[in-house]
């Protein structure tokens, strides 16, 4: 597979006009394999397997969040980065989730292809169906360089993406508050 893989790459530079074979091309089919070998590796992980290993018993019924976590993925569509911050946001039904596992949550999901819409849906899902969560919030901002690179729009715009889940959707109250508190991060940076 790996073999295959490096051919491709040379095939790829071949076509855009280089030569595979000089000094500074050597080794780069080979770190192209390993940097996508870790820039997908979320498809080997289990994000149920995750979230199960950490759950705890608990009263508590008030909104989880976790907010500016760093991520980085690939866009499905060119290959390309995007990246940015995601906020999460919980409430738990009897059952709350180490909060470390949010984090690795977010790269099982980032480090797939993807596009970021999905990954906004797919991390709401799974701490609905797998935390068993009340309601869930989710909101992604991210840069795209498909987009800036390629000059199709100015360079440092953000896209903003968010899944609610549960209560959420339902309680117009819960919903202010999530946007509220994310909102609140903006000013106190520390
Ligand atoms: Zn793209």
């Amino acid at each position: 597979m790996q073999e295959k893989f490096e051919n491709s790459v040379k095939n790829m530079l071949e076509i855009i006009g280089e030569n595979p074979q000089r000094e500074g091309l050597l080794k780069t089919p080979t770190r192209v394999f390993k940097a996508f070998d870790f820039l997908t590796s979320g498809y080997k992980q289990d994000p149920k397997k995750i979230l199960n290993d950490a759950l705890f018993e608990s009263s508590n019924n008030e909104m989880v969040l976790v907010r500016d976590i760093e991520f980085y993925s690939l866009c499905e569509h060119h290959l390309l980065p995007f990246f940015g911050r995601v906020h999460v946001a919980y409430i738990p039904d009897k059952k709350v989730v180490g909060l470390s596992k949010i984090p690795r949550l977010v790269e099982v999901f980032a480090r797939r292809l993807q596009i970021q819409e999905q990954l906004t849906e797919q991390i709401a899902e799974s701490l609905m169906k797998h935390v068993g969560a009340k309601g869930v919030g989710v909101v992604i901002e991210a840069r795209h360089m498909c987009v800036e690179m390629r000059g199709v729009q100015k360079a440092n715009s953000t896209t903003s993406t968010s899944a609610l889940r549960g209560s959420f959707l339902k309680s117009e109250k819960t919903r202010r508050e999530f946007f509220s508190l994310i909102n609140s991060s903006k000013q106190v940076r520390f």
